[in-house]
């Protein structure tokens, strides 16, 4: 028996416990991993606090990401003893997943954890910082430089938006961050490498169709109005990587900022992210966060402190990144 927390739903209310469950208990899967870390990100939050109504099926063993060893594999690519990284894939969502001390997934859905890197290291970095590295990667591909103009991040205090704005200024990017929490998080996003912090309000705006040219590129972790706004701000050519919808599901735009300044708006998926481009991202994530992040923007909790950190994060009241131990 093992420590897992459950979510199960009693007339459309979301209850989230822990409590043990056996190896049978686990769904199939070909690999069965002993987890040692996992990680709060928001789609946590809104699976375990059931505003998203994300899940459909309880009980349901929440956590979209983990880090750990393998106990046994069926699939070849995998043997006992090997240290694995998980995220995405609708783990957590809609297969149980790593809020527990062991999962069972599929071979494909994992990628090795590379060499330099440990449990606690590669959650601290989690969905959100491989999403952020995606992203970074996005506007490079879309041939944005340094030396093109400001970089805008949304949503910078997050865990997304921390990541993104601490690898960009690694890149040598000048980084704007726009944050709804300027006076408490100022000074950690400075030293991550802002060198700008603006106030989301700033952008959380009815902005015209197009505004005074601002942002060579943008990585938006929040949607709507603040998206929108900074769209109509993008310099001719410029570049958008957006991936989040912390501020709403919406995009209140038009087409001019694309049909009059060529702006480009680039997607960003990392739950279903094909393999190569997972490992590279992983590689390169790990390469260029220095030291100093894992210091100053990451927390560390236990299982129990989950709920009570889900309420949270859908409340943006977290900061940078949660690291869960098991
Ligand atoms: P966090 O909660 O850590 O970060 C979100 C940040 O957005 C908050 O810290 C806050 O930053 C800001 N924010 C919160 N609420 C609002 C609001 N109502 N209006 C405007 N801004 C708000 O979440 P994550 O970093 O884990 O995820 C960020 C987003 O990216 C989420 O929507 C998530 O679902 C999405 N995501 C998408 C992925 C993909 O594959 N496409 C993968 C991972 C995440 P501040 O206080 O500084 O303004």
């Amino acid at each position: 028996m093992f420590n897992a927390l459950v979510l199960t739903q009693e007339e459309k209310l979301t209850h989230a416990n822990v409590r043990q469950i056996s190896e049978a208990e686990l769904p199939e899967g070909d690999v069965l991993v002993e987890v040692a870390c996992s990680s709060l990100n928001y789609k946590d939050g809104l699976a375990v606090t059931g505003v998203g109504r994300i899940i459909r099926n309880f009980p349901m063993v929440p956590g979209i990401d983990f880090a750990g060893t393998v106990i046994e594999s069926s699939d070849e690519r995998y043997k006992a003893g090997d240290r694995v990284i998980l995220t995405g894939w609708g783990v957590g969502e809609n297969h149980w997943g790593g809020l527990a001390e062991k999962a069972r997934v599929k071979a494909d859905w994992l990628v090795p954890m590379p060499d330099d890197c440990d449990a606690a290291k590669a959650m601290q970095v989690g969905t959100a910082g491989l999403t952020a590295m995606l992203c970074v990667q996005a506007l490079q591909q879309a041939g944005i430089k340094p030396s093109d103009g400001d970089v805008l991040v949304t949503g910078a205090s997050g865990g997304v938006g921390s990541v993104a704005v601490t690898l960009l200024a690694q890149l040598g990017y000048r980084v704007v961050a726009s944050s709804g929490r300027v006076e408490q998080n100022g000074p950690l996003l400075s030293k991550l490498g802002a060198s700008e912090v603006i106030e989301r309000s700033e952008l959380e705006v009815d902005a015209r169709p197009l505004e005074k040219q601002r942002w060579a590129g943008v990585v938006d972790t929040v949607g709507n109005k603040v998206l929108a706004t900074a769209l109509a701000q993008m310099q001719y050519g410029g570049a958008a990587a957006i991936c989040g919808l912390a501020g709403g599901f919406a995009l209140p735009t038009t087409v001019m900022p694309f049909i009059l300044r060529g702006v480009n708006l680039l997607g960003v998926d990392s739950v279903s992210c094909p393999f190569e481009k997972r490992q590279a991202a992983w590689q390169d994530v790990l390469k260029l966060l220095p030291a100093s992040y894992y210091q100053d923007a990451c927390e560390a909790i236990t299982l129990e402190q989950v709920p009570e950190f889900a309420q949270r994060i859908i409340k943006g009241q977290v900061t940078g990144r949660v690291l869960v131990q098991l």
